[in-house]
């Protein structure tokens, strides 16, 4: 007799691919949601000693949860940074939750990554890293960027033995991601926070920074975006890191939206990423992956693997006797231990639509970008407040205040029509689309626009 929990049940397992089904085979709806405590259900007494149907519960969220939740992967979501994942990264995502992987480690899933290792070593050299590149696939840029700076903090210790270790310092842009701050935070450093030109770091502003700053030897690493998340703005890769290598700094790139412009016509833009230390661009962005998944990559992974691999004694099979002999442990790479293969629904997309699809899916919205700046600066009443760069547009509706903005942005969800949120720029509220759908159209891009003059 089998335990209940671990029981087959055909229907059910019917209900739920049919569930599935549904949503890969529509277009994902906005779906309409509230963010209100009073319109979501009371879950009170859900949870009991002898559990509910599995066909009610599924009924009850499909019903009152899913429907408050607004789709991130609907070609009409063009808030904060989208999802578009793939049908076949979803599905794939499936087989992955089925299959019983533990990507922690090489003895126990070196099928899963040799597979994962293929997709990082075809992104570093996408990114011109060279060949032994590697690392792991992690949840999300946040994490990625905290293995990273971890690395690179411990590399710059051994570097500079003769400044104390809470006094070492990354040099960051003020327009970094603000994980990057938190991850800093986490590490007990300071950063050397840099005021770049016009929102873009270069080496000349870095020049500067340290020219005025009294211990410009307590830097050691350099932290530089290929494109900010509230702009798409690349900063001076080249620049920032050819300085890096000419004076033995630690050069992390967080590409965790932009670095998929490495896909684009505009990849010249991202050329620097090969003097990286290590680099991250997360799949769940614009690489079209499900969520939640970023690219850990260092130049150097042994390096990695020796600050960040977890020592204990029932871990000592994981990582061999033997010197020659390299077992790939996905867990050594960052901070993490127990982990999903979250790279494998990436992996299976990347080959079964093959590199061209990438390259239109993500060159889509980098022109779907371009028109909407023309046709903005085309609008009586429109007005650009930077050229669009990778594929975010910041505008303004000429004589609106932030109450304006947010009722525009509240109208286009309740109608269904968009979720497009307002951002700040420059201590002003502005307008803000990011495109990554691939099938978002002109049309709704149209009718966005005009909805601003209702
Ligand atoms: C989104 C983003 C991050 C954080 O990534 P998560 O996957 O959300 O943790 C870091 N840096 C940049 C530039 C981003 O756009």
């Amino acid at each position: 007799m089998r335990h209940p929990m671990f029981s087959y049940d055909e229907a059910f397992t019917d209900s739920i691919f049919e569930y599935c089904r549904d949503r890969l085979e529509h277009d994902a709806p906005l779906d309409f949601g509230s963010h209100s405590p009073v319109a979501l259900p009371d879950l009170t007494g859900l949870i009991s000693a002898e559990g509910r149907d599995p066909e009610e519960t599924l009924e009850f969220f499909r019903d009152h949860l899913a429907s408050h939740v607004i789709s991130i992967d609907s070609p009409r979501f063009l808030a904060f940074i989208p999802n578009a994942p793939t049908k076949n990264s979803l599905l794939f995502d499936m087989v992955v939750a089925c299959s019983g992987l533990n990507g922690t480690s090489w003895l126990e899933s070196a099928g899963a990554v040799v597979a994962e290792n293929q997709a990082l070593e075809f992104l570093a050299e996408r990114a011109g890293m060279p060949q032994g590149s590697g690392g792991a696939f992690v949840s999300g840029g946040s994490s990625g960027n905290l293995s990273a700076l971890t690395v690179g903090r411990d590399v710059g210790r051994a570097r500079r033995p003769e400044v104390a270790p809470h006094e070492l310092r990354f040099a960051i842009s003020a327009d970094a991601h603000s994980s990057i701050g938190k991850a800093l935070h986490v590490l007990g450093i300071d950063p050397l926070l840099v005021e770049p030109d016009d929102h873009r770091f270069t080496r000349v502003n870095l020049e500067k920074a340290l020219a005025a700053d009294p211990r410009p030897e307590t830097v050691i690493g350099i932290v530089a975006t290929s494109g900010t998340t509230n702009a798409g703005i690349v900063d001076d890769l080249e620049g920032l890191g050819s300085f890096a290598r000419e004076h033995d700094l630690w050069f992390h790139v967080d590409g965790a939206y932009g670095g998929a412009a490495l896909f684009s016509s505009q990849r010249e833009l991202l050329s620097g990423i090969r003097h990286a230390d290590s680099f991250i661009v997360d799949p769940h962005k614009w690489l079209f992956g499900p969520l939640d998944c970023c690219a850990l990559i260092y130049r150097d992974p042994f390096t990695a693997r020796r600050y960040l691999a977890q020592q204990a004694g029932y871990l000592d099979v994981l990582h061999g006797g033997d010197d020659d002999h390299y077992d790939w442990n996905p867990s050594d790479y960052a901070i993490h231990l127990s982990r999903r293969a979250r790279g494998l629904p990436f992996w299976f997309s990347l080959v079964t639509y093959g590199v061209a699809a990438y390259e239109s899916a993500t060159q889509a919205s980098i022109d779907l970008a371009q028109r909407t700046a023309e046709r903005i600066t085309a609008t009586p009443g429109l007005e650009l407040v930077r050229p669009a760069s990778l594929s975010v547009v910041l505008f303004r509706r000429t004589g609106w205040g932030e109450s304006q903005y947010l009722a525009w942005s509240e109208t286009l969800l309740r109608e269904q029509v968009a979720f497009v949120t307002p951002t700040r720029w420059e201590d002003e509220m502005v307008a803000r689309i990011a495109f990554l759908h691939p099938d978002t159209s002109d049309e709704l891009v149209d009718q966005i626009l005009d909805s601003m003059f209702d």
